[in-house]
């Protein structure tokens, strides 16, 4: 699991591919520049190393608590009816509240339109796409999101957005990092840092973002 330290500043995800044991080739923003603030004070190099260990841990997508926990890997598709008016207690319990506060276009939304909608765990902000970015994927493309220009302010040029790319969903999340008061800790200026590492099925790439609270 590499994490694109360097690589990081610009908000997008950063995409590599594995060549041996070893040897990676970066694929995303090997020619953007950085941002004018970056490294920020304090800035890591690189992680401390740790040990891990890897054990099964029972999950059962059929029962509320569960499948909430990992709603944003799995979904809530396998719940019964009876579940899922659970988990939306269960939800109302334990979620931040702004998550089943609904938004303007939420209004007419029942409960568990609300639920799917809003419920990600265990990603701190949001479900990660699952469609890979990396512009030579051999996956088919679902649909193209023409450039445009994005207006800021009247004293500002727009923003050029370009076009996008946005293929079949792909990517599987393979693992989180997650750090409870290590280095890391300080990698967006004092902000507690989620990373998540997903694997393309078509291309074999490594797609990691950074989601934060
Ligand atoms: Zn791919």
């Amino acid at each position: 699991m590499i994490h694109g330290f360097q690589f990081c500043s610009n908000g997008e995800e950063f995409v590599y591919r594995v060549l041996k044991d070893g040897e990676i080739e970066v694929i995303s923003h090997t020619d953007e520049d950085f941002d004018d603030f970056f490294p920020y004070g304090d800035y890591p190099d690189h992680f401390p190393e740790l040990q891990i260990a890897l054990r099964s841990e029972p999950y059962d997508s059929t029962k509320a608590e569960d499948a909430l926990l990992y709603q944003g890997v799995f979904g809530l598709d396998d719940l019964s009816d009876s579940e899922t008016l659970r988990a939306i207690e269960v939800a109302k319990k334990t979620w931040d509240p702004y998550k089943l506060e609904r938004l303007d276009h939420q209004q007419d939304c029942t409960d568990t339109e609300l639920l799917r909608c809003n419920g990600c765990a265990p990603f701190c902000q949001t479900t990660p796409s699952k469609c890979c970015p990396n512009p030579k994927c051999t996956a088919e493309v679902d649909y193209v999101i023409d450039a445009y220009e994005l207006e800021l302010s009247a004293d500002e040029p727009p923003l050029e957005i370009p076009e996008k790319i946005i293929r079949v969903p792909t990517l599987r999340v393979v693992a989180i990092h997650e750090d409870e008061g290590a280095r890391d800790e300080e990698l967006w200026g004092g902000v507690w840092v989620q990373l998540i590492f997903q694997l393309c099925a078509e291309c074999g790439c490594v797609v990691v973002s950074n989601q934060c609270t």
